[in-house]
């Protein structure tokens, strides 16, 4: 199984080098890391709950990099995150809101193209792909809420993926509905076993994150490989 998993990562390597154009710069490849992990078993969130609204940034031009640099908008993490995420959005739907979902699992390729991107002074808000991220884990998510009634996202006092300290969650600026939403999403998620990111009010690792190891497979690679 062992063997399986190397196999896979290699072939996600090639893979994701060659989709994004950037084999030189993922030459290096993730941090190798030692120790035993649990099998990978990434769920895509939309077919255990239709209700969990998606806007992938990355997908898009629309976010830190300026052009899209995941080729299909879609959202994964490891099952038991994606359950306890499910039991998240049912909660939040006696408060009148639902989850809305900008990124879950992703290939430590783009955690890489990040990094290289952003200039040295905002790197506290990216990912040393050295170490790699809990996202390239499938344990952590980034996300808002929307409103049930009018289908519209929730303004919060930052932008998602602001790099200012009106991103932080402990930031007591902006309108107290803004601040009120902000805290309700982080009880909410805090009460499933998600803790939030101290410097960014829409990232949450999942607390098993330290058991699934660093992976580079892309979105086609995984549809279908762990699900059951
Ligand atoms: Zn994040």
């Amino acid at each position: 199984m062992r063997k399986t998993l190397a196999a896979l990562l290699l072939i996600g390597a090639l893979f994701a080098g060659a989709a994004a154009g950037q084999t030189a710069a993922t030459a290096q490849g993730p941090p190798r890391e030692a120790g035993e992990f649990l099998k990978p078993d990434l769920v895509e969130l939309v077919t255990l709950d239709r209700s969990v609204r998606l806007d992938i940034r990355y997908a898009t031009a629309d976010n830190l990099v300026g052009r899209p640099v995941y080729p299909e908008a879609r959202a994964f993490l490891q099952r038991p995150a994606a359950e306890a995420l499910v039991r998240v959005n049912a909660a939040l739907r006696t408060h009148g809101y639902g989850l809305l979902v900008f990124d879950g699992y992703r290939p430590w390729s783009v955690t890489k193209i990040f990094w290289d991107v952003t200039p040295p002074d905002k790197r506290e808000f990216v990912a040393d792909p050295a170490k790699g991220s809990k996202h390239n884990r499938g344990c952590a998510v980034d996300l808002s809420l929307y409103s049930l009634d009018t289908g519209r996202e929730v303004p919060m006092p930052s932008a998602y993926d602001e790099m200012s300290p009106r991103a932080y969650p402990s930031y007591d600026g902006g309108t107290a509905a803004q601040r009120d939403a902000r805290d309700l999403l982080r009880r909410a998620m805090e009460a499933e076993g998600f803790s939030v990111e101290p410097n960014e009010w829409w990232h949450f690792n999942h607390r098993d994150w330290a058991r699934y190891p660093i992976l580079n497979l892309q979105f086609s690679e995984i549809a279908g490989r762990f699900e059951l």
